[in-house]
C-alpha cells in the first residue's frame, strides 16, 4: 500500500458570496474581502462568487429582506415567503436568483461553497445579524445548497488562519472521498488507512468502534456497505475541530514524522509550547509540506491539492 499522501490532481473551484469577495452587492452596497487573509494561498483556487439577490433583479441599493414563515426552507417547500422592509412580497423573485446561482455553481464544478452567514438569503445558522438572534435560519440559498450536498464554510473563519486551515483540509478529504472508487474490502481499509486519523480526531467514539467493525469484517462488503461507509465519512468531515485538538494531534503527528524520517523541522517548537490560531496554522502547513516532500501521510490531513491549471 502507498505510504504517502491521497493527491487530489485537480483546479479547485470554491463559490463564494460575493459580498464576501469585496463585491459591494449588500442591500446598503458594502460588501467585505474575506479572501484577502488567504493571501498566497487564494490562487491555488478559482473563485465563483454570485449573489443571489442581486440575480433575483433587485438592485443595489435596495430594501433589505426577510424570511416570513419558519425558516428559508419552509420557502421551497412553499410555506413560507420573503419580503421587503416595505412589504413588497418577492418570494419568487428570490427562489429565482438562487435557482440562477446554483446553476452557475454548477456550471463551474463547484462542490464547496462559502456563505455569508446572518443572511436571509446565504446564511446557514443565522438568518439576521442583529444582536445574538439566529432569525429563522436555513436562509434561501443556503437551504438549497445544503439540499446539494454542498461543502459549506462559513466565511468569518477565513479569519482564522487555523480554522481556514481546518475547513481546507476537510473540504480536501471530503472531495476526494467523495469520488474515489472503492469497490472491495481491500480499497475500503486503504481509505480507512489514509482517514482514520481524521476521523479519530472529529469523533474519538465513532472512529474507534467504526475501526473496530472494520477489522471484524470477515466477508467482503457489498456496494450499500461501502456507500454507507462513504457517507458516514463524508457527514463527519463537515464537522470543525477544535484548536485543542488540532494541536494534539500536530504533535503527535509530527512526533511520527520525527521517528520515521529521524529529521526535525525547523519552526516547530516544543510540546508544552503556547500555539495560537496563527502560529498553529504556520506549524501545520511546515509539517504537512515536510510529509508531502517525503512521501509520508501527515494523519491530519491524508489529502494534499496539486492543483491542475487544464482543470
Ligand atoms: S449574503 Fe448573499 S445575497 Fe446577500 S449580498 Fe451577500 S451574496 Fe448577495
Amino acid at each position: 500500500m502507498d505510504k504517502g499522501p491521497l493527491i487530489l490532481n485537480v483546479k479547485l473551484v470554491i463559490g463564494i458570496s460575493a459580498c464576501c469577495m469585496g463585491a459591494h452587492v449588500r442591500y446598503n452596497s458594502k460588501g467585505w474581502d474575506m479572501l484577502m487573509n488567504l493571501g498566497r494561498e487564494k490562487s491555488e483556487f478559482v473563485w465563483c462568487p454570485v449573489c443571489p439577490e442581486v440575480f433575483s433583479g433587485m438592485g443595489v441599493p435596495r430594501d433589505p429582506i426577510h424570511i416570513s414563515g419558519e425558516s428559508g426552507k419552509s420557502v421551497w417547500q412553499g410555506e413560507g415567503k420573503i419580503k421587503s422592509r416595505s412589504g413588497k412580497e418577492l418570494t419568487e423573485n428570490l427562489k429565482t436568483g438562487c435557482q440562477v446561482s446554483l446553476d452557475i455553481l454548477k456550471r463551474t464544478g463547484a462542490k464547496a461553497y462559502i456563505y455569508m452567514d446572518g443572511s436571509p438569503t446565504c446564511g446557514v445558522y443565522r438568518t439576521t445579524l442583529k444582536n445574538k438572534r439566529t432569525g429563522k435560519p436555513p436562509g434561501v440559498f443556503g437551504a438549497l445548497l445544503h439540499d446539494e450536498g454542498y461543502f459549506l464554510i462559513p466565511a468569518t473563519d477565513l479569519q482564522s488562519p487555523v480554522k481556514w486551515w481546518d475547513w481546507k483540509r476537510r473540504l480536501l478529504a471530503f472531495l476526494w472521498l467523495q469520488d474515489a472508487v472503492i469497490i472491495n474490502k481491500r480499497e475500503l481499509y486503504e481509505v480507512w488507512y489514509k482517514y482514520k486519523f481524521l476521523c479519530q480526531e472529529l469523533d474519538e467514539k465513532w472512529a474507534r468502534e467504526k475501526g473496530r467493525e472494520l477489522a471484524a469484517l470477515k466477508n467482503e462488503v457489498d456496494r450499500d456497505y461501502i456507500e454507507n461507509f462513504r457517507n458516514e465519512i463524508l457527514e463527519l468531515l463537515r464537522k470543525p475541530s477544535t484548536l485543542n485538538k488540532i494541536v494534539n494531534r500536530l504533535w503527535k503527528h509530527y512526533s511520527h514524522y520525527r521517528k520515521v524520517t529521524g529529521e526535525t523541522i525547523e519552526g516547530i517548537s516544543g510540546q508544552d509550547s503556547f500555539r495560537n490560531a496563527t502560529t498553529a496554522a504556520r506549524e501545520l502547513n511546515k509539517i504537512e509540506r515536510a510529509s508531502e516532500e517525503k512521501g509520508i501521510v501527515f494523519g491530519t490531513s491524508p489529502v494534499i491539492l496539486r492543483g491542475n491549471k487544464n482543470r
